[in-house]
């Protein structure tokens, strides 16, 4: 037989780190649905073309896209984020604006598998599209920051910066490919090659060589319009007024070619130098005509949440909660008894379990410990024929019959406590 296991870059997920995984998608839900977000499920797969509108000079679109032609013979994609899906769905369902919705789930990204970085990978996000307020980018940061917050993260920093409007960002990289081009011979082989596809990018190196030559690059704010720097002071004024804490960084372009203005990303400083990102997002005006809807603005964020769930344990916050159940009936007569009791049970909304195999009372106690329940219902021949049940106390040790008509209001009482 042949050995399997799972392709590199994904995982099995599994307890207790799954119930982590879900605890952090439900905390994130109710903070973003109290903000107005809906939840929207975009399908795993669309046609290559809606992600090629990321933009050619996009990593992600060049080098990482899952693509194949499926038995119709379309050219398919597996999503390798969720923004394009959605400015595609605002395309294809015109809601009314502002249209505020979140996600969570996975995206796909043929990358080197390492700590942190996988090739299948999930991301919690919003997108709010139809405003243009810069209001709506600090709320946006907000509810990121605020999301952290809830976790127990508190070593993660926001960087900022804008990109000026389309104009000034084609501008930009113009300047930047005529500076870059006269400093060729000082740069990486890897930052010739991303200035051949996109100036902006060659900021984004973290290689030692690069940064004399990055350091002296010009600045994008001594470039932009007057609308857009406005936008830009208004952004951080209202950051300033919800006690933000930020860092304006210049050399911060992020990735995919659509955004425009306010960019931003979350780094926690708890984790190793190669995946200190854990969140990012900004404006992307222009994107959603690029799918062929009508000029729409719009702003969100996505957050990993492989990596911000590494940056927990780095800082050793969000544990993951209990999936116990409350109680194990332990039955040494037949089997019957704990069948028909755990179902009462369940539908009484308390958590239960048993053993099968009409197992020794020694192997059903040892399982009953190792379930994690608070309490074991254990019913033996006597109590069948006195209509009792003997309830222990796992932790404590301590047992006393119920009569059986009693059980739930009993452990309804107990669990209470
Ligand atoms: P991006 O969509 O590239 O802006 O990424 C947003 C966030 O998703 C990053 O800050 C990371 O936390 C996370 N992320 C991106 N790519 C990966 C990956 N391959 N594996 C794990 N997390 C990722």
């Amino acid at each position: 037989m042949p050995d399997f296991k799972t392709s590199p870059g994904t995982r099995d997920i599994l307890a207790p780190h799954s119930a982590r995984w879900r605890a952090f998608q439900n905390i994130f839900a109710t903070n973003v649905e109290a903000a107005g977000y809906s939840y929207i499920i975009p399908p795993m797969f669309e046609d290559l073309d809606v992600f090629l509108r990321l933009g050619e000079a996009t990593e992600v679109v060049t080098k990482e896209m899952y693509d194949f032609h499926d038995k119709g013979g379309r050219h398919i994609a597996l999503r390798p984020e969720q923004t394009a899906s959605v400015c595609r769905a605002f395309v294809e369902h015109r809601p009314t604006t502002p249209w505020k919705v979140w996600y969570s789930g996975p995206n796909f990204r043929y990358e080197k598998p390492q700590q942190g970085r996988y090739r299948q990978f999930d991301q919690v996000g919003i997108e709010a599209l139809g405003v243009d307020d810069a209001f709506l980018d600090a709320e946006v940061i907000a509810l990121a920051s605020s999301f952290y917050a809830a976790l127990g993260l508190k070593q993660v920093e926001l960087s900022i910066n804008t990109l000026g409007d389309s104009g000034d960002r084609e501008n930009y990289s113009q300047l930047l490919a005529l500076y870059f081009s006269k400093h060729e011979e000082k740069l990486t082989a890897e930052s010739r090659a991303t200035l051949a596809r996109n100036p902006l990018r060659v900021l984004d190196s973290k290689r030692e060589p690069d940064q004399e030559v990055i350091a002296g690059a010009p600045r994008i704010r001594e470039s932009i319009s007057n609308s857009a720097s406005e936008h830009f002071a208004a952004v951080l004024r209202a950051l300033d007024a919800l006690n933000i804490r930020y860092k304006i960084n210049d050399r911060l372009v992020r990735g995919l070619d659509y955004y425009r203005r306010t960019t931003f990303e979350f780094v926690s400083t708890s984790l190793e130098a190669a995946h200190t990102a854990i969140g990012g997002g900004g404006r992307y005006d222009g994107l959603v005509e690029a799918l062929g809807g009508p000029a729409t603005a719009g702003i969100g964020f996505a957050l990993g949440l492989d990596r911000t769930l590494l940056a927990c344990d780095a800082e050793g916050v969000f544990v993951a909660p209990s999936t116990d159940v409350d109680v194990f009936v332990v039955d040494t007569v037949n089997g019957e008894h704990a069948h028909e009791l755990c179902h009462q049970l369940r539908a009484k909304g308390i958590k239960a379990d048993r053993a099968y195999d009409l197992r020794s009372i020694k192997a059903q106690m040892k399982s009953a410990d190792r379930s994690g329940a608070r309490f074991a219902l254990i019913i033996g021949s006597d109590e069948v024929s006195n209509s009792t049940v003997m309830l222990r106390e796992m932790v404590l040790g301590k047992q006393h019959l119920v009569p059986r008509n009693e059980i739930f209001s009993e452990l309804s009482h107990l669990l209470k406590k």
